[in-house]
């Protein structure tokens, strides 16, 4: 699959390339990730927050989030929202709001994001949540007899459980005892990045990950496939594990020293020149490798994380995986005759909106009589044609996520998830397989952008 650029970037200036671990450098099954992250927090909010055992019957449903949705935690709503944080979208739990009611409750149609009462689906990471909450809302609203929390409690629960789950090793021991069924093996992007080497490029991996995961997952995923190295660790000459990102581009946190063979720790004060790492921080590796930050490029799969926060902090290069780009693109070549079908009757509409214009026009303006069945009729038609298009758009949208239609777009609008990857995000692609097709000294252009008046 293409590429596609936002920022001019020439690889040729680019001396580092660094790489976020999961959901980046290792592929997930992310269906399969997140429902084992749904029931494993099912169980921690039963057993830890005394949760009724009713949620045990909570069915996983995969496509009931994707990424870029804003959870409102006070209403127990979920919401798209276009770039210019209008609502274009509501499901209060999994129940679908229409317009009415989504007036109702905000009093308008644009939220407010800087507002903690929200939260953004930034990762993967987040869509077992999302779900779960959902739930959790649906199930509050009719059982008042469980006495369950108020919604933002629900959310806080939530958010405690999946914590506590990535955290004290439930999904990690799981994911280590098959491999196979939760991480994607690509010998493709290990292709790829021994042919950054070739072209001198140095590797570097910053990943949220400890360093016992990070070597499972790599040695699985990795170590197979090299040809001119024999282990991940030849092909990384850096690898920072626990670096608490996005704290790691903004603070300065101690560097501890990983021997790799015992995978004992200790401090760290002096240069950083290549090895395993936890912690530690961004600019000292700008300093100590001598480095502008336009001279490195970091591949992340998230969006606040590993993009906007590098980006608006260190000034790094950006590049963003998004997974689920693969299909989208592909469900928008599949709709191409419904886009026209519908940019054919929006044609019709404008020309009957005109002609009942010009009917205004005579008696307003030039004091005619004017026929109002024939006005009326005109209406009529328009309204033949918008219940044509409200038909299309419904088929449109479900060539892409069921609930939720596309991740890239609110309406006519982009997603404010969008419009964060367009600021945000030099280049993005589905995976780094994806530089398979591209010379590691490709300028990466980005097309003319057309402004309103130019279309
Ligand atoms: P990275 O994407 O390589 O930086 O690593 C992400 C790490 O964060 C993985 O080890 C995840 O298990 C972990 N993670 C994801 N979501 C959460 C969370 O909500 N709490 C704690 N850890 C998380
Ligand atoms: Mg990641």
């Amino acid at each position: 699959m293409s590429i596609f650029v936002n920022r001019v970037l020439n690889m040729k200036h680019i001396k580092v390339i660094g790489f976020d671990m999961d959901h980046t450098l290792v592929e997930y099954h992310t269906e399969q990730f997140e429902e084992l992250t749904f029931h494993t927090s099912v169980k921690k909010l039963i057993e830890d927050k005394e949760y009724p055992n009713e949620i045990k019957k909570f069915n996983f449903d995969f496509n009931r989030a994707i990424r870029g949705l804003i959870v409102d935690k006070v209403n127990g709503n979920i919401l798209k929202v276009s770039l210019y944080n209008k609502i274009k979208h509501t499901y209060h739990g999994t129940k679908e709001l229409n317009h009415k009611q989504q007036l109702r409750i905000y009093k308008g149609s644009t939220v407010d994001l800087s507002d903690p009462q929200y939260t953004s689906i930034d990762t993967a990471f987040s869509i077992a949540h999302t779900i779960l909450f959902a739930q959790l809302v649906d199930l509050k609203d009719k059982r008042p007899d469980l006495e369950l929390p108020e919604y933002a409690t629900l959310a806080d629960d939530v958010t405690y459980a999946v914590d506590i789950a990535h955290r004290d090793g439930s999904l990690k021991s799981a994911v280590a005892e098959d491999l196979e069924r939760f991480v994607i093996k690509s010998s493709k992007t290990v292709e790829v990045l021994e042919r950054f080497k070739k072209y001198e490029k140095r590797l570097w991996i910053i990943t949220n990950s400890d360093y016992k995961y990070t070597k499972l997952l790599l040695d699985y995923t990795i170590n197979p496939y090299l040809k001119e190295h024999k282990r991940w660790e030849d092909l990384f000459e850096l690898t920072i594990t626990l670096s608490a990102k996005p704290r790691f581009f903004t603070d300065k946190m101690p560097y501890l020293r990983v021997d790799p063979n015992t995978a004992m720790m200790e401090n760290f004060d002096a240069k950083v020149e290549g090895g395993i790492f936890q912690g530690g921080y961004a600019t000292k590796l700008q300093t100590d490798y001598n480095l502008n930050g336009d001279e490195i490029l970091y591949l992340g799969d998230h969006i606040y994380g590993d993009i906007v926060k590098l980006k608006k902090s260190c000034g790094w290069r950006t590049a963003l995986i998004i997974e689920e780009l693969n299909t989208e693109v592909l469900a928008y070549k599949g709709t191409k005759d419904i886009s026209v079908e519908i940019d054919t009757l929006m044609e019709q509409k404008l020309t009957i909106e005109k002609q009942i214009d010009h009917l205004y026009a005579k008696e307003h303006e030039f004091g005619e009589d004017v026929n109002k069945k024939e006005v009326f009729a005109k209406f009529d038609e328009v309204e033949v044609i918008d219940k044509k298009i409200a038909k299309l758009i419904k088929s449109y949208e479900s060539n892409f996520n069921p609930y939720w239609g596309e991740v890239m777009r609110a309406g006519v609008e982009p997603s404010v998830y969008a419009s964060q990857i367009e600021r945000y995000a030099c280049i993005y692609m589905s995976k780094i397989s994806d530089f398979e097709d591209y010379s590691p000294r490709t300028y990466y252009r980005p097309n003319r952008r057309k402004i309103a008046h130019e279309h």
